[in-house]
């Protein structure tokens, strides 16, 4: 429910922000080697995409 900004403190409004930002959005797990990865990017770690090896083929 909206308060007043100064109604609320300083430790308060800190303490409710601990719970922010636990989980990291858009992570998913690699298909190929297991590590998080970006959904729809390329795996940093192994460079596959889809099943398929794109990095080594680009190069
Ligand atoms: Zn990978």
């Amino acid at each position: 429910m909206a308060v007043p900004a100064r109604r609320t403190s300083k430790a308060k409004k800190a303490k409710r922000r601990t719970h922010y930002k636990l989980t990291i959005n858009g992570l998913n797990e690699c298909a190929n080697c297991g590590e998080m990865k970006k959904s729809h990017h390329v795996c940093s770690n192994c460079g596959y995409y889809d099943g398929k090896d794109v990095a080594t083929k680009e190069a």
